[in-house]
C-alpha cells in the first residue's frame, strides 16, 4: 500500500510517498516558506527535482499542492488519491501518553494538543498538518508517529530529574527524549547488520545532526537518552548548548540584562558550535574554518566530539557494557573525521575504528576493525520509512 508520510514544521512541510510493500520511495518533496510566499520542490523517483513557487498562504494549501503534484498527469506517481492508503504524520511530543504510534482519532488529537506545552514550536505545526489532511482527504486513515515514543521504556532512574518530585507529578517534568524514530530505526538496522536479535544486544546510537542525541538501547528497548524535557539537553548541537550548569542562566541574565526567555533563546539558537565558533551552525563550515587555522572553530569541534565520547562512556556504564555503537544523521553518517576522533576515546572499551572502513559516507557499513570488541557502525537514518512502516502496520 502507498503511504504518504508528512513531517510538518511551522513554515515547512516535508513529504514522501512510500510503497510499504517494496519500501521504495515513489516521490518526495518539500514545501517551504509556508505563510510567507511559498516554494515547492517535488521529486518523483528517478527523475529530476521540479521546483516551483506557488502561493502557499497556509498548510492546507501546501498539502493540496502536494496532492496535486503526486497525482499530476506528467510528474505525478499515482493516478488519484484512491491509490494512497493512509497518511503517517511525524509528531514531536507524545508526552507519557503515547508509548507507540497510533491511529489518529479526535481523542488522539486532543491528547497531542495536551502535549503542546512541551513542544510549543513543533506540536501545533503537526496538528495543523493533521487537520489539513483530514479536511482534504476525508476518511483516509491517519497515524501519528511520535519522536518521544521509543524512549518511553526508560526506567524512572533515567527519566527523573533530581528536583522536587511534585514538578513531575503536577507538570510532567521529566526526561522524554527525542529523535526516537531515528534511534529505533538505527537500532533495528544495526541488529540486522550484526546478524543478531535486538534482544541480545546492548547498543549506543549517536544521532549527530544539527540537533543531536545519544541513546542507550538494551535488548531492543531504550534505557536512556541524552535529550530531556525538551531537545535542549545533552550533546553540543548546531545552535543548542546541550548540558550546562543551570546556574549559568541566572548569571548570564544578570550580566547581560536579559529575561529568562531571552537566555533560553540564546541557549537554543545562538549556542552550540555556532556560539562556540562564531562561524556557523553548519559543521562543514566550522570544519573548514578549523582547517584554515581558526582556533576557536577547532575548539568548538573538540567540545562537540568530547561530549559525544562522554555520553558513550556514560551509557556503556549504564548498560554495564556495549556490543555496538552506531553513528547516524547528517554528521554521523558523513563525517568520518568526527567518527575517528570520537573513536579515539573508546580504546578502553576495546573499540577500534578501521581507517579504511571508516572512509564511508551515507552508507550502511561496519567501520571497526575485525578484532574490535565493540562493533562501530555507520547507519544512515530513515525516519520516513519508519513512519511508513508503522502507518502500514496500524491501518492494515
Ligand atoms: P537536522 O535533521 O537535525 O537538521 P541533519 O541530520 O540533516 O540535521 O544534519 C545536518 C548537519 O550535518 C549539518 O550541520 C551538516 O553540517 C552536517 N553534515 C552533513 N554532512 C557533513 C560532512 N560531510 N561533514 C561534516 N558535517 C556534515
Amino acid at each position: 500500500m502507498n503511504i504518504l508520510v508528512i513531517n510538518c514544521g511551522s513554515s515547512s512541510l516535508k513529504y514522501q510517498l512510500i510503497d510499504s510493500e517494496t519500501e521504495n520511495v515513489l516521490a518526495k518533496g518539500l514545501c517551504e516558506r509556508i505563510g510567507i510566499d511559498g516554494a515547492l520542490t517535488h521529486q518523483p523517483a528517478g527523475k529530476d527535482k521540479i521546483k516551483s513557487t506557488p502561493a502557499m498562504p497556509n498548510h492546507k494549501v501546501a498539502i493540496q499542492l502536494v496532492i496535486d503534484q503526486l497525482t499530476d498527469a506528467e510528474n505525478g506517481v499515482v493516478k488519484s488519491l484512491d491509490e494512497i492508503s493512509a497518511v503517517g504524520h511525524r509528531v514531536v511530543h507524545g508526552g507519557e501518553k503515547f508509548t507507540s504510534s497510533c491511529v489518529i482519532t479526535d481523542d488522539v488529537i486532543k491528547e497531542i494538543e495536551a502535549c503542546n506545552v512541551f513542544a510549543p514550536l513543533h506540536n501545533p505545526a503537526a496538528l495543523i498538518g493533521i487537520n489539513a489532511c483530514k479536511e482534504l482527504m476525508p476518511g483516509l486513515p491517519m497515524v501519528a508517529v511520535f519522536d518521544t515514543a521509543f524512549h518511553q521504556t526508560m526506567p524512572p532512574k533515567a527519566y527523573l530529574y533530581a528536583i522536587p518530585h511534585e514538578y513531575y507529578e503536577k507538570y510532567g517534568v521529566r526526561r522524554y527524549g527525542f529523535h526516537g524514530t531515528s534511534h529505533q530505526y538505527v537500532a533495528g538496522k544495526a541488529a540486522q547488520m550484526l546478524g543478531k536479535a535486538p534482544e541480545d544486544l546492548k547498543l549506543i546510537i549517536c544521532h549527530l545532526g544539527n540537533g543531536a542525541s545519544v541513546s542507550a538501547v538494551n535488548g531492543g528497548k531504550c534505557v536512556d537518552t541524552s535529550m530531556g524535557l525538551t531537545p535542549l539537553e545533552g550533546l553540543v548541537m548546531g545552535t543548542r548548548s546541550g548540558d550546562l550548569d543551570p546556574a549559568i542562566l541566572e548569571f548570564i541574565a544578570e550580566k547581560e540584562n536579559l529575561s529568562l526567555s531571552e537566555v533560553m533563546d540564546v541557549l537554543n539558537k545562538k549556542s552550540g558550535v555556532m556560539g562556540l565558533s562564531g562561524v556557523s551552525s553548519d559543521f562543514r563550515d566550522v570544519k573548514a574554518a578549523a582547517e584554515a587555522g581558526n582556533e576557536t572553530a577547532a575548539h568548538a569541534l573538540e567540545v562537540h566530539r568530547y561530549r559525544v565520547a562522554k555520553y558513550i562512556g556514560a551509557y556503556a556504564a549504564a548498560m554495564n557494557g556495549v556490543d555496538a555503537i552506531a553513528f547516524t544523521a547528517g554528521l554521523g553518517e558523513n563525517d568520518d573525521e568526527s567518527r575517528a576522533v570520537i573513536a579515539e576515546y573508546l580504546g578502553y572499551l576495546g573499540a577500534y575504528i578501521d581507517p579504511e572502513r571508516n572512509d564511508v559516507h551515507g552508507e550502511d557499513a561496519i567501520i571497526s576493525t575485525d578484532d574490535s570488541k565493540v562493533t562501530l557502525l555507520c547507519v544512515p537514518t530513515n525516519e520516513e520509512l519508519m513512519i511508513a512502516r508503522d502507518t502500514a502496520a496500524l491501518v492494515k
